[in-house]
């Protein structure tokens, strides 16, 4: 008889979220979506891993069961790492995509970064899975690419329509379909090496 596949809860509201989890992980997990009146986590530790496993321990804390969280930031050199793990309210607490673009781009252009090579940045996703019992694993994933001069494209969110990653060859992920920007992108390499930590935790 096939065992039964533990359910793990996801911290995340949104559906896209949800979705890629369950092509990634649902062979080995009855994935749910988060219940509605699940508290908001406050992210406000110092590190893509901290918030990662906060917002996952809240869940698990609340319904019981593992529960499995992703956090993300943009990182780019030459303003020392910023936007980093303040890439959602880098413009201010109920900033928009929109401002935190425009805060980029300034931010660089006061910096006179003007050239590929001083563009340079790198989004990183670290996936978090906390269990009942109070085990838990990590994973990382990152591309890396350079932010560009001006937005190109309509697809994605977020940083996307000035992100050039590296493999694209010059277009910005807002530029790639959903399907290219999930062959290559942060989130997807995370859940990737989180499949793996998983199978080889299993062995
Ligand atoms: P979160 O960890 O998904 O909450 O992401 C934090 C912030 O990073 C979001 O508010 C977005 O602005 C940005 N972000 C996360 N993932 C992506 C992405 O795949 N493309 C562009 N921006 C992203």
């Amino acid at each position: 008889m096939a065992a039964e596949r533990p359910t793990v809860v996801v911290a995340s509201n949104n559906p896209d979220k949800v979705a890629d989890l369950l092509a990634l992980i649902g062979d080995r997990f009855d994935v749910v979506a988060r219940p509605a009146d699940a508290p908001e986590t406050i992210e406000d530790a110092d590190s893509l891993e901290g918030n990662a496993i906060k917002k996952a321990s809240e869940i698990c804390d609340f319904t019981g069961s593992a529960a499995l969280a992703d956090d993300t930031g943009l990182f780019v050199e030459a303003l020392e790492g910023r936007p980093g793990v303040y890439s959602a309210r880098y413009a201010g607490e109920d900033a928009s995509y929109e401002d935190n673009v425009t805060k980029l781009l300034t931010e660089l252009d006061e910096a006179g970064a003007t050239e590929p090579e001083q563009r340079r940045a790198e989004f990183r996703t670290v996936i978090a899975i906390i269990r009942p019992d109070g085990s838990g694993l990590t994973a990382e994933g990152s591309i890396g690419g350079v932010i560009s001069l001006d937005r190109r494209g309509d697809n994605g969110f977020g940083y996307d329509p000035v992100f050039q990653p590296d493999e694209a060859e010059g277009a910005t992920f807002a530029e790639l379909s959903a399907d290219d920007k999930n062959d290559l992108s942060h989130r997807a390499r995370a859940m990737s090496a989180l499949r793996l930590a998983l199978e080889h935790e299993a062995r």
